[in-house]
């Protein structure tokens, strides 16, 4: 069987376009390969066998009749957070293993519409809370490049799932990092787009002001074809800004000279690990060769995200989750009661440990007598650094930061110390703060052999120069195939 583990969205549509090839021979190699590989790595909560095949033949007889698109045919993968009518969406969570989806976000139906064939629903964390993947309900995702090793989270899965070379292409979701994180820990480019710009319509909500759906690619211009299916405004959702959609792929034909890159001091400091600063350093170092202007930025209310976040994060998701009640939605306790018994041990067996620790931490945030030292208080702090980017947008176009503080880690070794873990996301959470959007590039290896990617944030809606210095960072530099 032919291999296209190594394909991206462009080289295979163009062999589909081409017709050297058909997309049910490409989702058929798809599935045998997971059929070998996801026994161990675990990218998958569910494989969608018959529905993909059944795609794939769909695409190839549009194809026949003249479509054409960049995504008609091919393989793709969806975190199990977001709802594809008539499958399951488990959330990575006990409490919705049983829950169907009644109909599915818009995200799935742009890319339906474009021809994408989805192979499945990926795992993550649950809820989408967590680093790691450790948090899934279902066992943890491997990371490719390493299988001791966590793939990073939330979005563990979908950034596995384009890694091994499955699918060029996966969605997933950014609350805090949970797509650039994953995706510079698996090697591969993650989008979190601009607060507003992808419709979060059929998105299970985890904190609704900092969620936004978005792309992994094996390369930036994957990203970018995957943005152009799926963003633009939608009446569905009230937070999806009505904004044409410009096409992405125009931006990577450009170039960065004249481009001013901000380094915020506040992302070089002490915990940041020397082989990850060196490649950040060495990404500023291609930029300039290409003539961008390198210049010290500062941000100076950084120290704050992470605690600004796990209030206002945790206080949405203690709201969002009340719904799962054993009544509307899925697990149902056996523990005979009454109704506030019945909610008590329904939530208790259905939730895990990490998303009980954040419903409690966000109730008690927003309980009368601590709401104007907590949340109004991060609020506040938000606001600041919301306000820290404005001005530092005034200097600078593109602001370069590592992504995670350190490659890969391994299973277990923050899984005791929640505190460790959600230092992991410390240099992705400000920018949901202040809803601009970010990517992660897969900059180079560790001296282990994982993953270390680099980050770029722009302006609200500026993806254009985010993946114009994304793709001319990529260009620059070298990053090395994964053989599986
Ligand atoms: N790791 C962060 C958290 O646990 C971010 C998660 C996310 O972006 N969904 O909340």
């Amino acid at each position: 069987m032919a291999d296209f583990s190594k394909e991206t969205c462009s080289s295979l549509s163009r062999k589909l376009a081409s017709g050297e090839v058909s997309s049910v021979e490409v989702v058929k190699s798809a599935l045998a390969r997971i059929d070998r590989l996801d026994p161990a790595l675990h990218a998958f909560i569910k494989v969608e066998h018959e529905q993909a095949l059944t795609d794939a033949k769909i695409a190839d007889e549009r194809r026949a009749k003249g479509a054409n698109h960049p995504l008609l045919g091919v393989p793709v993968a969806v975190k199990d957070n977001i709802l594809v009518e008539g499958g399951f969406a488990t959330c990575g969570s006990k409490i919705l293993e049983n829950f169907k989806s009644p109909y599915s976000a818009t995200v799935v139906k742009k890319l339906r519409a474009e021809g994408a064939v989805i192979l499945g629903k990926t795992n993550l964390d649950e809820f989408a809370m967590g680093s790691s993947t450790e948090n899934s309900a279902f066992g943890p995702t491997k990371n490719p490049w390493d299988q001791k090793t966590v793939p990073g989270g939330s979005s563990g899965g979908s950034a596995a799932a384009v890694a091994a070379g499955y699918c060029p292409i996966s969605l997933g979701s950014d609350t805090g990092g949970s797509i650039r994180q994953p995706a510079s820990f698996c090697g591969v480019a993650g989008l979190k787009p601009t607060y507003g710009r992808v419709s979060r319509f059929g998105l299970v909500a985890f904190a609704s002001s900092l969620d936004q759906i978005g792309p992994f690619g094996k390369t930036v211009e994957d990203v970018a074809y995957a943005m152009n299916a799926i963003g633009g405004h939608d009446k569905m959702d009230s937070t999806s800004v009505n904004k044409p959609m410009p096409d992405l792929t125009e931006s990577l034909k450009k170039d960065v000279k004249g481009f001013v890159v901000g380094l915020p001091k506040e992302y070089f400091i002490d915990g940041v690990d020397p082989e990850v600063r060196k490649i950040v350093m060495d990404a500023a170092d291609i930029l300039a060769k290409q003539g961008a202007r390198i210049e010290e930025i500062s941000l100076p209310h950084t120290e704050y995200a992470v605690s600004v976040y796990y209030v206002l994060a945790t206080a949405e998701a203690s709201s969002n989750l009340e719904r799962y009640d054993g009544v509307k939605y899925g697990h149902r306790t056996k523990t005979p009661g009454g109704l506030g018994e019945m909610y008590a041990a329904s939530r208790t067996e259905g939730f895990g440990a990490e998303v009980r620790r954040r419903i409690l931490l966000g109730t008690y945030v927003l309980s009368s007598g601590y709401y104007d030292a907590y949340y109004l208080k991060a609020q506040k702090a938000r606001t600041l650094i919301v306000e820290d980017f404005r001005n530092a947008f005034k200097k600078c176009r593109i602001i370069l930061t590592p992504t995670a503080p350190t490659p890969p880690f391994n299973f277990g070794e923050k899984t005791s110390d929640p505190l460790q873990m959600y230092l992991s996301d410390i240099f992705t959470i400000s920018s949901n703060l202040a809803g601009i959007p970010g990517i992660n590039v897969p900059g180079g290896l560790s001296s282990k052999k994982t993953p270390i990617g680099i980050q770029m944030m722009a302006g609200h809606f500026d993806e254009e120069s985010l993946m114009t210095a994304a793709s001319a960072y990529e260009r620059g530099r070298t990053f090395p195939d994964l053989e599986l």
